[in-house]
């Protein structure tokens, strides 16, 4: 399905002009430009967590992240639209230490607590549902929220799973997160606490349940029996997700995808964010900034497909970024790695955001 992608109307007012941008991060005007009239796609940030739990303001202008760049602080609404960050994948995490019924009434009362923030925002936040909604809101110059579960062991005392979720608008859920769960099992290092690693029949259950609501199954965190499992369960007809990884290919880690795992993926059609996690990236001898993003993007394109290549920092989730992409002002940086490597801009705004959008559009085309 073609995507028609809307023109940006305008940079929402206090924006840093262009040019002092390019000067402010050490990047030519051509990158600060390109970050800002691509469609700039972020598929997972989590910047609800601090909001949640020190009433952290995303809508005003922070002028650094809190604790020296690292953990939390990277992002609000002002220093995103600076660099040219129009939609991101906004998680709720839940903490899985708390009883089930206690996760679901905690996942409840978030969501009614992002739609407060969104109702304050003035429209400069709209949740998207959909593909069409998508384009609406970017029509109108709003940043797109597309609502995420991290954890979905968050449902596990819904009355009905997934149908119980009381807003159809929420796009995603990993099914696992740092600890194994009702669903499955994770990559961590927790995983070793249980014999059994396979997807659960309660796992099989909800892939099947989101496959109805077309929602996005994120395969972030997920052991890799657990992600064979998903591939047999999963109808392939929809593309599967990952949305915060880095890849084995170029730093073997439990938290990062194999080649097969990337090729299964985008042979459903799906893409696979790079996280900006040094973490889970860095490998010895190579570099220490930005371009560690771009190397192990290429590789996800020399395995899967430039098709397959997506972006999702997992800023504001307690991860410790390259030191020049700490905050929402910086997708430039990206942009300027990816040129100084000699990437088109077709396949920059592809990684930037089109090649997830496809997938989007495939998933829930909404009626526009
Ligand atoms: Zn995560």
């Amino acid at each position: 399905m073609p995507v028609s992608l809307a023109p940006r109307p305008f940079q929402p007012p206090g924006t840093i002009p262009p040019a002092q941008l390019a000067r402010d991060l050490g990047v030519s005007e051509e990158a600060v430009a390109l970050a800002r009239s691509a469609e700039v796609v972020d598929l997972h940030v989590d910047t609800f967590i601090p909001h949640r739990l020190w009433g952290y303001d995303p809508l005003r202008r922070h002028r650094r992240a809190l604790l020296g760049r690292a953990f939390f602080g990277h992002l609000d609404l002002p220093r995103m639209a600076d660099g040219g960050l129009s939609s991101a994948m906004w998680s709720i995490t839940t903490n899985p230490f708390r009883t089930a019924r206690g996760r679901w009434r905690a996942l409840l009362a978030n969501l009614d607590r992002f739609q407060k923030l969104v109702a304050r925002s003035d429209g400069r936040l709209e949740i998207c549902g959909d593909h069409a909604a998508w384009r609406a809101a970017r029509a109108r110059g709003a940043h797109a929220v597309l609502l995420s579960i991290q954890g979905a062991n968050a449902l596990d005392a819904a009355p009905d799973g997934w149908r119980s979720l009381p807003d159809p608008r929420v796009l995603r859920a990993t099914l696992v997160h740092l600890t194994s769960s009702r669903l499955g099992a994770t990559s961590s290092p927790a995983a070793a606490l249980r014999r059994d690693r396979h997807l659960t029949a309660a796992g099989r259950r909800l892939v099947e349940q989101m496959n109805d609501a077309r929602a996005f199954v994120d395969l972030a965190h997920i052991h890799p029996v657990s992600f064979d499992d998903v591939l047999d369960v999963h109808d392939r007809t929809q593309p599967l997700i990952a949305t915060h990884t880095g890849v084995d290919g170029v730093r073997p880690h439990w938290r990062n995808l194999s080649d097969a795992q990337l090729r299964a993926i985008a042979d459903t059609g799906g893409v696979i964010g790079i996280i900006f996690s040094t973490a889970f990236l860095a490998r010895p001898g190579g570099p220490r900034d930005g371009a560690m993003v771009v190397e192990h993007m290429e590789h996800v394109e020399r395995v899967a497909g430039r098709d397959a290549v997506a972006l999702g920092s997992d800023l504001d989730g307690a991860i410790v970024p390259p030191p020049d992409l700490w905050g929402g002002e910086c997708y430039p940086r990206l942009v300027q790695h990816m040129l100084d490597r000699g990437w088109t801009e077709d396949r920059i705004r592809g990684a930037l955001g089109e090649n997830f959008l496809r997938a989007f559009a495939e998933l829930r085309p909404g009626d526009g």
